[in-house]
């Protein structure tokens, strides 16, 4: 059973309090004990003086009689004048023990006996019976003993004193005990109160509740409290930075698995595309040896196998420019590239394929630079340019503007092609997807373009996106920071 902290103090205050009254009652009570004790034993032996003294006066006056004669003849007489002098009854005994006063002593003890036999013996002695105290001390002339004296002291004037202030004692310390007690109690509350908050707060801590209000007080209690909400906070700080490693930890498993599973995608495609041409080149090869002198099949297999070969040398060139963007980091050659003419010689470079398809050319350009690698560049305009011919009707149109937009130059390539549906947009950037594979198949396209370029793009600090397409055609948008002087 779990005694709380406020019963316990309660109680060590009421025993401390009773102990501490009690023990001073009693020192108090014992000194006035002795106090009276001296006193009655100081006043006695002056009366047993006194007795002594006026016994040897009579003595002496009365000249013709022997001590003890005096005492045997004239002991009542003695004594009644002993009483007078003292205020205290007399009692008087002679050398053998032999009461020679009228008063014989009221106690009938055995003690007294004793007591007796003692004075007898030449020395004082008292007894003490209830509120009566027998004082005998010996009756000398000279060196002599002749008899014995008792007084008898009456002690309830002395009781009732002492009585009277063990009763005072007693409501004085019952007054005190409450008194003090009150007191203390509020005192040691306000310490009580604060341990009890404190467990509470602990309990709140533990629970998981680290914003638990902690209280001020100038002492060890109040730096306590705040020893706690500290800790409390490096306990929250802790739990957070492990929680948001393990977050992190989360992420970086999911992306890894995104990745593996990437890759497994990424080499499952590459060798479907590749088995592709290389079936076509393999059938022709057998056909050739079954029939190696028809002279048109030879023609026909030059021609397709030369087609073949190219595309299979091509993929692996964007293949392999794709692995390279993805695992390393790539030593770009940062430079100052006018947009403006670099969108100019890639336009230049792909004439032949425009005249091909009949496709007309209208530019909005205007002057302006970045800074970036040339050849990525290069690559980026040239895919996009491609694919925008490409995927274009025959004779269509392609429109290419470049702006300066808040520190941005953006080069915008639109086409009248045949437009990309619109469930497939997010995919067009992945490698190996094509939304036609028959017509990039036909165009020599293996679904790398997009990819390479949105890398390269990425890796010189723009953007790559596909703003709008429809049945009319596409538009694609390419930023990137302006250059700085
Ligand atoms: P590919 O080498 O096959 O052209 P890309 O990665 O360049 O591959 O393009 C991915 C796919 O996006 C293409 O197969 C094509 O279906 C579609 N696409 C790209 N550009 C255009 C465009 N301007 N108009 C229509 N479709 C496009």
């Amino acid at each position: 059973m779990r005694i709380s902290i406020k019963i316990k103090f309660s109680i060590f205050l009421a025993v401390l309090l009773i102990l501490v009254v009690i023990i001073l009652s009693l020192l108090v009570l014992e000194g006035i004990k002795k106090d009276q004790r001296v006193q009655y034993e100081q006043y006695l032996a002056q009366q047993a003086q006194i007795a002594n003294l006026y016994f040897i006066q009579t003595i002496l006056s009365e000249s013709n009689k022997e001590p003890q004669d005096f005492l045997t003849s004239k002991g009542i007489e003695f004594s009644e004048q002993l009483e007078l002098i003292s205020g205290q009854l007399v009692v008087l005994y002679d050398r053998n023990g032999e009461i020679v006063s009228e008063k014989i002593p009221d106690s009938k003890s055995n003690d007294l006996k004793k007591v007796l036999e003692f004075a007898l013996n030449g020395k004082t002695a008292y007894q003490v019976e209830k509120d009566s105290l027998y004082y005998l001390a010996p009756l000398r002339v000279g060196r002599d003993q002749v008899g014995v004296v008792q007084f008898y002291y009456s002690l309830s004037k002395n009781l009732e004193f002492y009585n009277y202030m063990k009763l005072l004692f007693i409501y004085i310390g019952a007054g005190v005990f409450f008194l003090s007690f009150i007191l203390a109690y509020f005192y040691f509350n306000s310490f009580a109160n604060a341990i009890i908050r404190l467990e509470q707060i602990v309990d709140r801590i533990r629970k998981g509740d680290y914003e638990a209000k902690i209280f001020t007080r100038k002492d060890e209690i109040g730096k306590l409290s705040e020893g706690i909400h500290e800790m409390s906070h490096q306990i929250r700080k802790t739990i957070q930075d492990m929680e948001e490693e393990q977050r992190k930890l989360t992420l970086a498993v999911n992306k890894l698995s995104e990745l593996e599973k990437q890759q497994k995608q990424f080499i499952g495609n590459v060798t479907h595309e590749f088995k592709t041409p290389l079936t076509s080149i393999k059938a022709y090869i057998d056909l050739l040896e079954m029939y190696p002198d028809d002279q048109n099949l030879l023609e026909t297999a030059k021609v397709n196998m030369k087609n073949e070969t190219q595309r299979l040398y091509e993929m692996v060139d964007k293949v392999l420019q794709l692995s390279v963007l993805e695992k390393y980091d790539f030593e770009f050659h940062r430079e100052k590239v006018d947009i403006q003419q670099e969108i100019l010689l890639v336009l230049n470079s792909l004439k032949g394929k425009i005249d091909k398809f009949g496709i007309k050319i209208e530019t909005d350009l205007t002057e302006a630079y970045v800074e970036a690698d040339k050849d990525s560049m290069a690559i980026v305009l040239v895919n996009i340019m491609d694919n925008a011919i490409k995927y274009n009707r025959t004779k269509g149109n392609i429109f290419v503007k470049n702006y300066l937009k808040d520190n941005q130059v953006v080069i915008e390539i639109s086409d009248t092609g045949i437009g990309i549906p619109e469930e497939v947009v997010e995919k067009i950037f992945e490698p190996f997807y094509t939304v036609d594979k028959n017509r990039s198949r036909q165009s020599g396209g293996a679904g790398l373009g997009l990819a390479i370029v949105k890398k390269h793009v990425e890796t010189q600090g723009g953007s790559l996106s596909l703003v709008k397409t429809s049945l009319e055609g596409s538009l694609f948008r390419i930023s990137f920071p302006a250059y700085r002087s």
